[in-house]
Parts: C-alpha cells; sequence; structure tokens
C-alpha cells in the first residue's frame, strides 16, 4: 500500500479588504448592528506558513508595525487552527508563521486574512479536506470578515457582514492608501457611533434596522468605471472614526487636493483609502502624499481570496 507523506510546510496567502460602501443598521437589543457593505479585496496579502507540531503555537513578522499583534492564543490564526481541529477531530497542532503585509488595527481585515489563510493551510497540512461550505461556516465563527477573506474578489456583505453574496464586477481599481502609526479599535468605533446618532436622534433619520448596498455602488462596480465608484464611496463609520482622530480629515482632504477622485476610510480606520482614476494618477498620488511624510502604500483590487501557495 503507498501511502502519501504528509507536507512538511504549507503556505496560503489571503488579501485584505476595503470597504467600498458600508452602511451600519440600528443598534439591536443584541448589542450588534447589521450591516451592508460591498467588499473589495485588494493586493496587500497576509502569509501564512503551517509547520506540522504536536501543540499550537504562532511568529509574526512582516512590514507593518506588529506591536499590536499578540502572539498568544489570542491571536486570531491560532484560534482558527484550534476550531479547524476541533471541528475535524484532528488530535495534533501546528507552528504558524505568519507575515504581515495588511495594517494592523487599520480597517482592512488584516487579522481575518490571517485567519482565512490558517484555515487552508491546515487544512492542506493534515489533510483533513473540509468541504468549503463548512469552512465558510468556521470562518463565520472566527468573525464576521473572515469568510470574505476566503472568497475575496468582490463580494456584498450583509447580517453581520458575514452573509456573502458576491457582486459582478470588472476591470481594476488603482487604490492609495494612508496607513497610520495608530490604530482604532473596531469596538470603539461603533460605540462612537451609537453615542453619535444618540446625541443627534431629533436631527437624521432614524437608522434603518436592515440596510442595504445602494444600487448605484453595484453598477459602478459592473461597469469598471473608477469615476461613477468614486461618486458612491460611502462609509457610516467615517464620521465616528474622524471624531476619534480628527487628524484624518486633514488626510481627506490632502488626498483630493492631490488628484484622488474620492477618498474614505476604510472600514472603522483609521487607514484612509483613495481612489484613483489610473495607474499614473495613483503614482502621481503617492508621490504627493509620500513627501507630506504619510505612510503610503499602492494596492489594485479586486484580487482573489485566500490561496495555497505552491512552491
Ligand atoms: P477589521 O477591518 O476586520 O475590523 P482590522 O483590520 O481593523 O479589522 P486587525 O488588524 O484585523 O484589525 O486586528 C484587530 C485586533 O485583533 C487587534 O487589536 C489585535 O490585537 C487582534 N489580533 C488577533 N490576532 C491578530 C492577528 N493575527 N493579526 C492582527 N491582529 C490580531
Amino acid at each position: 500500500m503507498t501511502s502519501v507523506a504528509a507536507p512538511k510546510m504549507v503556505h496560503a496567502k489571503a488579501p485584505g479588504k476595503i470597504n467600498v460602501f458600508l452602511k451600519v443598521g440600528a443598534l439591536l437589543d443584541d448589542g450588534y448592528h447589521d450591516v451592508a457593505i460591498a467588499y473589495q479585496a485588494v493586493s496587500l496579502y497576509e502569509e501564512v506558513r503551517a509547520y506540522p507540531a504536536d501543540d499550537f503555537s504562532v511568529e509574526v513578522a512582516g512590514t507593518v508595525e506588529l506591536s499590536r499583534v499578540p502572539t498568544d492564543g489570542s491571536n486570531i490564526a491560532i484560534k482558527a487552527a484550534r476550531l479547524l481541529a476541533r471541528r475535524t477531530g484532528f488530535r495534533g497542532g501546528a507552528h504558524l508563521e505568519i507575515g504581515k503585509h495588511v495594517p494592523v488595527t487599520g480597517g482592512m481585515g488584516g487579522g481575518s486574512a490571517d485567519a482565512a489563510a490558517t484555515l487552508l493551510a491546515c487544512d492542506a497540512l493534515w489533510g483533513t479536506e473540509l468541504p468549503r461550505e463548512e469552512m465558510l461556516s468556521l470562518a463565520a465563527q472566527l468573525g464576521a470578515d473572515v469568510p470574505f477573506a476566503l472568497t475575496g474578489g468582490t463580494a456584498i456583505g450583509t447580517g453581520r457582514g458575514d452573509q456573502l453574496s458576491p457582486a459582478l464586477a470588472q476591470g481594476q481599481f488603482q487604490w492609495v492608501l494612508v496607513v497610520a502609526d495608530f490604530g482604532l479599535s473596531t469596538p470603539d468605533v461603533y460605540r462612537e457611533l451609537d453615542r453619535h446618532r444618540e446625541r443627534h436622534a431629533q436631527d437624521i433619520f432614524p437608522a434603518d434596522p436592515q440596510p442595504s448596498v445602494d444600487a448605484n455602488v453595484l453598477q459602478a462596480l459592473r461597469a469598471g468605471d473608477p469615476h461613477m465608484l468614486a461618486e458612491t464611496l460611502y462609509n457610516d463609520l467615517q464620521a465616528p472614526a474622524l471624531h476619534l482622530e480628527p487628524s484624518l480629515a486633514g488626510v481627506l482632504e490632502l488626498g483630493e487636493a492631490n488628484g484622488a477622485l474620492a477618498g474614505v476610510v476604510s472600514g472603522s480606520g483609521p487607514t484612509v483609502a483613495f481612489l484613483a482614476p489610473d495607474l499614473d494618477g495613483a503614482l502621481e498620488l503617492q508621490i504627493a502624499l509620500s513627501a507630506a511624510r504619510l505612510n503610503v502604500v499602492r494596492a489594485t483590487g479586486p484580487v482573489h481570496g485566500a490561496r495555497l501557495v505552491t512552491q
């Protein structure tokens, strides 16, 4: 009988994301909100290498500020590996090496990408062959953005953001991202939004408990037209993020004064995403923002979701 040797290491990568549209519903009784999100996966990838081991451990390196990334069992990659082992009855562990390139606590789903890449890598390392549907359900248990990191491309997320349906999109959008040297906690930004809505309850329309993505966003993505998409970029979390970090308003103004079609805070921030008309426009904007001593990276989207990397 021939037996296939277990791999010595499995390498997977998964993309970060930009929310090109994010509407937050009314606060629900359980303390959460439903959301309507148009996600686009972008070409900043997290890398995970999984090695056979008896227990679970993680090491983190990369090109972004790493001080806020835990290296104990609270790292979402370890949670993902443990969850997969529990679900499949696998008895061993894994040593995980994460290469981080998505800004940490930047509103771009870096942790979620680590979780998605870990699920794929460990599934291949252990030979557990979890069906895709079940992997998506494990992903949703790990966090609302994890299923999208698995699927990538362009998608609409409703419910907590984890009920995904693919959206038609063509072309490549050129993004210029300003990465802050501080993070914003997602729960803090949601709390600030709730406080704001409470303070101004008389002046603003009550939030829709079940928000949806505007048809114009879907049309712009289908057309692959950056000018149309720029008109529709929207984020309910932008105002509370700016309230918590007023310096972001100056960043938005600077980008728009230097050729960006539009700028938007990505997710709960503080990363600011600028949409450029084309590659030349993106390069010019990158130079202008770098000259203002901002930390700038360029990315294109949409790109594929989590994948194994063959060596
Ligand atoms: P999102 O856009 O999904 O709200 P984010 O991009 O703003 O998330 P992450 O970088 O994913 O934020 O990290 C959020 C928090 O999760 C951090 O405070 C960090 O301490 C914790 N964390 C746990 N595991 C990881 C990981 N592998 N990488 C980064 N942060 C992690």
